[in-house]
C-alpha cells in the first residue's frame, strides 16, 4: 500500500472509529464472522468513504444522506456503519437477525426507527390501536435491546387527510410512549391511496403529507420518489423545506433492476457510469430531499451505489439518468396512483405495479407472489378499455402491463 493510500485509509477509519472498534472485534450482528470478511467489509467501506450528512426535520438531527435499514444485509450493513450510516429504518426488523454489535455499543450515535403496521388487517383494512401499538414498541425494545426507539413510523401511512385528523390512535401511542422515554420522534411512509379499490375516500400522497405538515405533529416521512421526477412531489418537498418538515424518498430504484439485466441498455450507458451511481448522486445532490434508502443486496452493489453519494453528477451521469428516465417513462410505473379511480374493473393498479418492481428489480418473487395472491381483482380481469391509460402522466400500456404481471405473478 503507497504512503498515500495508507494515509487516506487511516484517517478513513478516524473518521468511523468507534464502529470500526466494534468491527475489529470480528464479532458483527451477533455473529463471529472470519477475518478475511472483515476485510472485504473494510476494503468495501473504503471505497465509499464517509457518507455526507443532512440535517433532519424540526430536530435537525445530522442524519446520513443514505439511510440504512434493518432488512439490510450484514455485510452492506456493517459497511455502512463504517461510512457513518447511521439513520437505520425498520430497526424492528432486527428481532429476527440481531441488533448490528457497532449499534448496540454505540447506541447514542444512531438513530433506529420503530415501523408500526396497522392491526386486525393489512394497511388497507387493518386499524390503529393505541394499546396494541404501544404493547408492539415495548416488545420489540424488549427483544432487541435498543433500550429506546429514536423515531416511531407510521408504516404505509393514513389513508385520506380525515383519518389523519380524526383517528388518533397512532399518534396518542407515541405521546404514551414519549411520556416512558420509549421513543423520540413521530414519523410516517406514506403511499398514494388516490382512486384505491381497496380504501374509501382515498386520497394522493402528496394531499395527505401536505395535511400531515400542517398538522404539526409528525416530523419526517418517506415517500415514492425517484428520477424522472414527480410534480405533486417536488411541489410538496418545497412546501416540507419551508416548514422545516424531513422528506425520506423510498422505492427510489425505479426499474433500475431491469436496467441492470438489460445488456444493451448497459452497453449504451455512457463510460464509467451506472445506473445505481447516477441514482445516488442524482437523489443527493439534485433534489430537496434530505435522505434516501436505496436499496443494495451485497457488497459489490453497496459499493457501485453508495460511492455516488453527496457526488456531483458529471456530464456522463447526466447523460445516464436522461437514458434511464427515457426507458423507464416507457416501461415504469411511477406509483403516484393516478390511474386508479379511472378502472370500472376496481383494479388495483398502482399495488400491482408496486408488486412488479419487488419481482423484476429487487427480484423478490416470494414477497410479489404472495402479495399478488391478495388482491381481490387481480390482471387478468382487465378488460382493455385504456380508461387508466388516459389518466396516467406517462401513458404507460397499462393493460399489457397488467397481462405480464398476471403471468408473472400468479
Ligand atoms: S384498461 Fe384495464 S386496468 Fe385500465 S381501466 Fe380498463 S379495465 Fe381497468
Ligand atoms: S400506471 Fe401511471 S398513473 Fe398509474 S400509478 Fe403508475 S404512473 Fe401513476
Amino acid at each position: 500500500m503507497s504512503e498515500k493510500n495508507s494515509i487516506k485509509r487511516r484517517r478513513f477509519l478516524q473518521l468511523s472509529s468507534t464502529a470500526f472498534l466494534a468491527g475489529v472485534s470480528g464479532n458483527l450482528m451477533g455473529k463471529t464472522w472470519p477475518r478475511e470478511s472483515l476485510s472485504i467489509i473494510e476494503e468495501a467501506a473504503q471505497k465509499v468513504g464517509p457518507l455526507p450528512r443532512r440535517k433532519l426535520g424540526y430536530s435537525q438531527r445530522d442524519i446520513s444522506v443514505i439511510i440504512g435499514s434493518g432488512d439490510l444485509a450484514a455485510f452492506p450493513a456493517e459497511a455502512g456503519i463504517l461510512c457513518g450510516m447511521n439513520y437505520w429504518h425498520k430497526a424492528n426488523q432486527w428481532i429476527r437477525s440481531g441488533v448490528p454489535e457497532a449499534i448496540l455499543k454505540n447506541r447514542e450515535e444512531h438513530y433506529c426507527q420503530v415501523t408500526v403496521d396497522r392491526v386486525g388487517g393489512d394497511h388497507f383494512q387493518g386499524r390503529f390501536d393505541e394499546d396494541e401499538h404501544v404493547r408492539y414498541v415495548k416488545e420489540v425494545l424488549k427483544e432487541t435491546g435498543l433500550g429506546y426507539f429514536d423515531d416511531m413510523q407510521l408504516h404505509f401511512g393514513y389513508h385520506n387527510t380525515d383519518e389523519l385528523k380524526n383517528d388518533r390512535g397512532f399518534v396518542r401511542a407515541f405521546e404514551r410512549l414519549k411520556k416512558e422515554g420509549l421513543v423520540k420522534h413521530l414519523c410516517l411512509s406514506q403511499h398514494s391511496y388516490d382512486g384505491s379499490p381497496r380504501v374509501k375516500n382515498g386520497q394522493s400522497a402528496a394531499e395527505v403529507l401536505t395535511a400531515v405538515v400542517e398538522d404539526g405533529i409528525y416530523e419526517h416521512a418517506q415517500f415514492m420518489y425517484s428520477y424522472g421526477g414527480d410534480p405533486e412531489m417536488d411541489r410538496f418537498m418545497e412546501f416540507a423545506r419551508e416548514r422545516n418538515f424531513g422528506t425520506i424518498a423510498m422505492k427510489t430504484a425505479r426499474g433500475l433492476g431491469r436496467m441492470r439485466q438489460d445488456q444493451a441498455f448497459m452497453n449504451n450507458l455512457p463510460a464509467g457510469t451506472s445506473p445505481h451511481n447516477a441514482l445516488a448522486r442524482w437523489l443527493t445532490t439534485h433534489t430537496l430531499l434530505d435522505a434516501a434508502v436505496i436499496r443494495v443486496r451485497n457488497l459489490d452493489e453497496f459499493v457501485d451505489t453508495y460511492s455516488g453519494a453527496g457526488k456531483k453528477l458529471r456530464a456522463s451521469d447526466i447523460q445516464a439518468i436522461e437514458q434511464m428516465t427515457e426507458v423507464a417513462n416507457h416501461t415504469v410505473c411511477r406509483l403516484c396512483g393516478k390511474c386508479q379511480s379511472h378502472c370500472p374493473q376496481h383494479i388495483p393498479i398502482t399495488d400491482i405495479m408496486r408488486y412488479e418492481r419487488y419481482a423484476l428489480d429487487d427480484h423478490n418473487w416470494d414477497m410479489a407472489c404472495a402479495l399478488y395472491a391478495s388482491i381481490p381483482a387481480k390482471g387478468d380481469v382487465c378488460t382493455t378499455c385504456g380508461e387508466c391509460v388516459h389518466a396516467c402522466p406517462l401513458h404507460l400500456p397499462i393493460p399489457e402491463k397488467l397481462a405480464k404481471a398476471h403471468l408473472l405473478m400468479s
